[in-house]
């Protein structure tokens, strides 16, 4: 296999990609904010970088490569959302953060290797915090802590733009507290019915920026190789995380590639309510559209292209779906193409790739096409190979008497105890979600018998 070559969005070229460290490829990818159900263009980045975070286990060997996608759950939308729908935050982001998970397996991606969520890393973003206070980078105004845009000399080395090239394009929020309007939010004051954290800066919640930096630090360490996202998120956020990031080390610190997706479109029109435009993967595959079929329509489309959804493009992948998935039914797994291979690595070129998927198909090959379509998230889709797990009764018991110690510690009133069997039951992967029927529960992927079993001694 050539070289993997990808495009640098802070260089804006293509180069070699050559890790820090081969035996411990790490790439960030910034994930949902969990208070809706995922859209189609939401999976955009998901199978973008999942291809990325195949092609990268291909080359240098599934243990040696890391992926970290978190999930943003603290935040105003969040907020509104329980206020309007009368539940509770822990409610809707556990419910959001389970769809999440099965509509992104359902179009054919791999789990990351860590899907932190910002509530659990709170403390790690309150030190971060501390040290840009402590450095000069950070200000106090009115309970509120705020990052100084005019003392990181390289602001704006993402897009290329100066400060005040920024203030003219950007709508951002001017509040009497900011010394300047591309000033932004550290941490912020809560009232007492917002979810909040004592801080040095007094009982509140951090800003949304903070939460990539302090994350992928504590992960990953300071430097690490790949950050993805898609390019609505280059300005501001990716823009504040490398100011985060690099007032705290060196220009070279933090994540050494930046790559950004397009965004995806419906019919030539930007995805809004309003317009009823507005769908998720789920609804498609309610109406019969497989999961594959939707994954071909997103590698149909260049990534750095902006993708126009059309029902046109989903009938046209659904018939090759169909043909491709006939062929290999019943045939062994060839090898993966070198072709489909090397037009993965020139800056994931899944249009190209699938191209050569047609001339496999063409020549008969229909060995090699079936396990270069597994290579692409294609034909083994896990949801559809996954069986109900059968539990042992130690496993189902041990998680009874955990869920009944969590309740009897809130009829006790002693939340500290409650929270932290909850915090420890998310780290375990053992998923809970409150019904109106009681307590829901399933195991995810990263289920780990050990740590539950910890809760206990
Ligand atoms: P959000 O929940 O809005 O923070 O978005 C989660 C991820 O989806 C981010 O990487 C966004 O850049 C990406 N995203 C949101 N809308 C679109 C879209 N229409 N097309 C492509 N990517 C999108
Ligand atoms: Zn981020």
């Amino acid at each position: 296999m050539t070289e993997i070559k990808l495009y640098n969005s802070k260089t804006r070229s293509k180069s070699i990609f050559s890790p820090l460290d081969p035996k411990n490829v790490r790439m960030y990818v910034c994930g949902p904010t969990v208070y809706d159900r995922a859209h189609i263009g939401n999976a955009r980045p998901v199978i973008i970088f999942d291809i990325l975070f195949r092609l990268l286990r291909y080359k240098y060997g599934e243990r040696y490569v890391n992926y970290a996608r978190n999930f943003t759950d603290v935040d105003d939308k969040i907020n509104a959302s329980a206020l309007r729908t009368g539940r509770t935050i822990r409610e809707i982001t556990n419910e959001t953060i389970k769809w999440f998970i099965s509509d992104m397996q359902a179009l054919g991606n791999l789990e990351p290797s860590y899907s932190p969520r910002a509530t659990e890393y709170i403390e790690q973003m309150i030190s971060m915090n501390m040290e840009l206070l402590n450095k000069g980078y950070a200000y106090e105004a009115e309970n509120h802590l705020i990052f100084e845009v005019h003392k990181y000399k390289n602001y704006g080395s993402l897009s290329g733009r100066s400060i005040d090239d920024m203030i003219a394009g950007a709508r951002v929020e001017v509040a009497p507290y900011k010394k300047n309007p591309m000033d932004f939010i550290l941490w912020k004051p809560s009232e007492a019915n917002e979810p909040g954290w004592n801080s040095p800066w007094g009982y509140g919640r951090p800003g949304w920026h903070i939460e990539c930096s302090a994350m992928s630090r504590e992960i990953f360490g300071s430097k690490f190789d790949i950050h993805g996202g898609g390019l609505d998120l280059a300005f501001p956020h990716h823009e504040n995380e490398i100011a985060q990031s690099c007032s705290l080390g060196s220009e070279d610190e933090f994540a050494q590639i930046w790559m950004h997706n397009e965004m995806l479109q419906v019919n030539g029109k930007k995805m809004s309510k309003s317009l009823g435009n507005f769908f998720s993967p789920k609804d498609l595959i309610d109406q019969g559209i497989s999961g594959d079929s939707l994954r071909l329509m997103y590698l149909g489309t260049h990534y750095r292209k902006p993708l126009d959804w059309t029902e046109n493009k989903v009938e046209e992948s659904q018939k090759l779906q169909k043909k491709w998935e006939n062929l290999v039914s019943n045939c062994e797994f060839g090898v993966i193409s070198e072709k489909v291979l090397n037009a993965v690595a020139d800056d994931l070129n899944t249009p190209l790739a699938l191209s050569e998927m047609h001339k496999l198909a063409k020549s008969g090959n229909v060995k090699d096409l079936k396990a270069s379509g597994c290579f692409l998230g294609l034909f083994d889709n896990p949801i559809s190979h996954k069986s109900e797990t059968i539990l042992p009764d130690e496993v189902q018991n041990l998680i009874t008497e955990l869920l009944n110690e969590r309740a009897d510690a809130r009829f006790k009133k002693d939340y500290a105890k409650a929270d932290k069997l909850r915090d420890g039951f998310v780290k375990a992967g053992l998923i809970i979600s409150d019904t109106e029927n009681g307590i829901d529960w399933e195991l995810g992927e990263n289920f780990d018998l050990k740590k539950l079993e910890a809760l206990k001694w």
